[in-house]
C-alpha cells in the first residue's frame, strides 16, 4: 500500500528537492515560487549544473544546497558565497540532503542513482513525492518494506500512477479489479521497424505531448517507459502484473485508469502538464492551484485508444516478463536500459540497439534473489557492466 500514514499537512510546509535542477525539480520549483508562503526549502541538490542550482538557491533560500558531482563543488561554494545557504557534494552531500529534517521530500533524480538518497528520507518516516520510477524498479520490495517499517508516505508523481492514486480506494481493494495505464505511444508510435533504426536521439527526445528529461523521453520513444512504470505500478498498488493492463492513448488526456468489480471504470483525466500531479503531491492530502491549461474537452474532441504494438515495441513485454520472473530481473531490465539509453544519446547505438541490448543483457546476468540493498548494488552492477561491454561491441 503506498499510504502508511496519513499526517496532516503542517503549514509553512518544510520541502527538499533531489534533482532540482532537472524538468521535474524545475516544475516543482515553479509551484513552491507560487505558493511560497506555504512553502520552506530545506535542501536543493543537482548533479552538475551548478549555474542551475546557484541560481534556485538564491531564488528559494534553501538551507542546504548539494552538488552530485564533487569536482564542482569549490564552484558551487564560490557561486553561493554570502548567501547563508550551506553547501555540501558528492554522494555524502546527497544523503545529507535527504536526512534533513523535512515534512516532504520529491525524489526527482533520474536512474538509479537516487535509489539511496530516496532511501535515507523513507527512512525518516516522512512524506516522499516520488517521479524516481528506476528507484521503485530496481529495489521495489526492499523500498516498500522499509515506507512500511518507517511509517513513510509514499506518493506517486508519475502522472499515470498519480492518477490511480487519486481514484485508488485502499480500504476496499477487493473493490477494485485491474488497473490501466495509458500510454502516449511517443514519437515513433505509427514508424515501421525500418524507419525506426535510423531515428536519432533529437528526434526520440521530442515526445509529442510531454517536456520531459532526454532520459524519460527515449524510453517513452522505446516505450520501456510503459514497462517500467507497469513494475512501478506493481509495487505501489500491490497488484500482480496480470492485472496491469497497458492502452495506448495519443491525447495524453486520460492519465490511468481504475477497473471495479461491478465494472465502473474510474479515471484521472487533465491538459499533460506535470504540474498537476506535482502540486497534488505538494498538497497532499489537501489540493493546491496549479496553473495548467484547463481541459477544454469539446476543443480536445476525441479521445482514441488502441491495444499497443508488442512487436514493434518489445520493451513492453520484456520488462513485463522481468516483472512476472521477479527476483532481480527487473533491476537488471533498468541498469541495462540507463547504460543503453546513454549510448544511444550519445550516439554509439542505434534505436533498436537499446531494446536488444537490455534483452540480452537479462540473458547474460544471473538472476538473485534481492534481499538487502547491496545485492541490488552487485546485480546492478553487473548489469552495467554487462550492457557497458555490448554498447562498446555494437559502436
Ligand atoms: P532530468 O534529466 O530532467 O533531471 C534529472 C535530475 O537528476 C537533475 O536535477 C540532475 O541533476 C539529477 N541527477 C542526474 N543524475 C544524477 C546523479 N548521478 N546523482 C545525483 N543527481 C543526479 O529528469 P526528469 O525528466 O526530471 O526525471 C526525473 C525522474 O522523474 C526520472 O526518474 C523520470 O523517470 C521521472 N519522471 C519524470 C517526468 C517528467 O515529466 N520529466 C514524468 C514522470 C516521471
Ligand atoms: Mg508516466
Amino acid at each position: 500500500m503506498a499510504v502508511t500514514a496519513r499526517k496532516p499537512a503542517r503549514r509553512p510546509r518544510r520541502v527538499t528537492i533531489l534533482g532540482s535542477t532537472g524538468s521535474v525539480g524545475r516544475n516543482t520549483l515553479d509551484l513552491i515560487e507560487r505558493h511560497r508562503p506555504a512553502y520552506e526549502v530545506e535542501a536543493l541538490t543537482a548533479y552538475s549544473n551548478v549555474e542551475l542550482l546557484a541560481e534556485q538557491a538564491r531564488r528559494l533560500c534553501p538551507r542546504l544546497a548539494v552538488i552530485g558531482d564533487d569536482s564542482l563543488y569549490a564552484e558551487l561554494k564560490e557561486a553561493l558565497a554570502g548567501t547563508g545557504v550551506e553547501t555540501a557534494a558528492g554522494a555524502d552531500g546527497l544523503t545529507e540532503a535527504a536526512e534533513r529534517p523535512s515534512d516532504w521530500v520529491m525524489a526527482a533524480i533520474v536512474g538509479a542513482a537516487g535509489l539511496a538518497p530516496t532511501l535515507t528520507a523513507v527512512r525518516r518516516g516522512t512524506i516522499v513525492a516520488l517521479a524516481n520510477k528506476e528507484a521503485l524498479v530496481c529495489a521495489g520490495a526492499i523500498m516498500m518494506a522499509e515506507v512500511k517499517a518507517h511509517g513513510a508516505t509514499l506518493l506517486p508523481v508519475d502522472s499515470e500512477h498519480n492518477a490511480i492514486f487519486q481514484v485508488f480506494d485502499f480500504k476496499r481493494r477487493e473493490s477494485i479489479e485491474r488497473i490501466i495505464l495509458t500510454a502516449s505511444g511517443g514519437p515513433f508510435r505509427e514508424l515501421d521497424l525500418e524507419a525506426m533504426a535510423d531515428v536519432t536521439p533529437e528526434q526520440a527526445v521530442a515526445h509529442p505531448n510531454w517536456k520531459m528529461g532526454a532520459k524519460i523521453s527515449v524510453d517513452s520513444a522505446t516505450l520501456m517507459n510503459k514497462g517500467l512504470e507497469l513494475i512501478e505500478a506493481h509495487h505501489l498498488f500491490a497488484l500482480p502484473s496480470e492485472r496491469i493492463d497497458v492502452v495506448i492513448h495519443p491525447q495524453s488526456v486520460v492519465h490511468s485508469l481504475v477497473t471495479h468489480v461491478d465494472g465502473s471504470v474510474l479515471a484521472q483525466l487533465g491538459s499533460p502538464d506535470m504540474r498537476t500531479p506535482i502540486a497534488y503531491a505538494l498538497g497532499w492530502p489537501d489540493r493546491i492551484a496549479a496553473p495548467v491549461e484547463r481541459l477544454d474537452l469539446a476543443a480536445v474532441a476525441k479521445l482514441t485508444f488502441e491495444a499497443p504494438d508488442e512487436s514493434r515495441f518489445p520493451a513492453l513485454p520484456l520488462a513485463r516478463h522481468a516483472l512476472q520472473s521477479g527476483d532481480g530481473a527487473p533491476t537488471i531490465l533498468s541498469a541495462a536500459n540507463e547504460v543503453a539509453v546513454h549510448g544511444f544519446l550519445a550516439r554509439k547505438i542505434g534505436f533498436l540497439d537499446i531494446v536488444r541490448i537490455v534483452e540480452r543483457t537479462l540473458e547474460r546476468v544471473p538472476q538473485a534473489p534481492l534481499e538487502s540493498l547491496e545485492d541490488v548494488r552487485a546485480i546492478d552492477s553487473t548489469a552495467r557492466d554487462v550492457a557497458t561491454s555490448m554498447v562498446k561491441g555494437t559502436a
